[in-house]
């Protein structure tokens, strides 16, 4: 596939065309700290396996990871715990929205798949039982992809989500009572919730998760951050549950692994070539950014990006 030397002029076109849908969507409100978001900042940053960042607009605006640290927990879970995890959680798309509950009853306490809130918060228990400061270890593991020392979680995030997080306890509360949930679950929702919390920019992000379109393996430093079988898992992950029950249709538009969260921003896998990262924070009925959802669709077919 070729990519043009240049994308920034890209990049720039299609924000400049598609951030005013961000009137179409809602910032997410069910965490008070999330309403007070600007909703007309929008940034995009196509991160490159030979170490280019391309950018436009709010691509350094930090904003908050949310669902898309669901990626790195995973990765995490996956190098601690090897294929036992897969005993724990599923890898069937949920076709139910992110924070759903009816399909873990009926599952007894199994999670669909590890990116929608139960699985990620089961993948969250893991972490908490296997590394005595988990919080601490998820950040060293970010900054080190990131390359970026500073990375941190925004405490006035995690603070709203920790009170006004009902349904996600009583999914972990579900969970513990199969006896799907190792740790104590005060303990396991507070890691969820700090690496929810976790701000970060676009260009940040792209970096971060360039071992992806890699085999596992960093560009440039050459570290294998994940088995190469393991990366090919995550990404299969990401293309079939990644957007939630918009994932069929994502794949159908754009063709590409791919993860959103809450705080509007959306990470799309390029493999053997890149990463997209687009934000802003205005929401569809699925929970997806407006305008990320329309800014990788298109980049995708301008320049034929699917991985189908
Ligand atoms: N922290 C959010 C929650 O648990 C993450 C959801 C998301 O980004 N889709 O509700």
């Amino acid at each position: 596939m070729k990519i043009p030397d240049n994308l920034s002029p890209l990049l720039q076109q299609l924000l400049t065309e598609y951030q005013p849908l961000a009137r179409e969507g809602k910032v997410a409100s069910y965490i008070p700290a999330l309403a007070q978001v600007d909703p007309d900042q929008a940034g995009v940053a196509f991160a490159t396996l030979d170490g280019s960042v391309f950018k436009a607009g709010a691509a350094e605006q930090l904003f908050s990871l949310q669902s898309v640290s669901k990626i790195f927990g995973l990765v995490m879970a996956m190098n601690r715990l090897g294929d036992e995890l897969w005993q724990r959680v599923n890898m069937e798309p949920s076709g139910q929205p992110f924070n759903s509950i009816v399909q873990l009853e009926w599952e007894h306490g199994i999670p669909r798949n590890p990116v929608i809130n139960a699985g990620a918060i089961l993948v969250a228990d893991v972490l908490v039982s296997h590394y005595s400061a988990s919080k601490t270890a998820f950040l060293t593991f970010l900054r080190s992809l990131c390359r970026c020392e500073t990375i941190y979680a925004d405490n006035k995030v995690y603070l709203s989500e920790l009170e006004h997080g009902n349904r996600n306890a009583a999914l972990a509360y579900l969970m513990k009572s199969f006896g799907n949930i190792e740790s104590e679950v005060p303990q396991v929702l507070e890691h969820y919730f700090h690496q929810c919390a976790t701000a970060i920019n676009c260009e940040q992000l792209a970096t971060s998760l360039l071992f992806l379109a890699n085999r596992g393996v960093q560009p440039g430093s050459g570290i294998q951050v994940c088995s190469r079988r393991d990366a090919h898992r995550v990404n299969a992950i990401l293309s079939t549950s990644g957007m939630y029950d918009q994932s069929g249709e994502f794949a159908f538009k754009v063709g590409l692994p791919a993860k959103s969260g809450v705080g509007g921003c959306i990470v799309a896998i390029v493999p053997q070539v890149g990463v997209i990262a687009a934000w802003s924070p205005p929401l569809n009925r699925f929970g997806n950014s407006v305008v990320a959802m329309q800014l990788i669709s298109k980049l995708a077919e301008e320049l034929g990006l699917s991985i189908f």
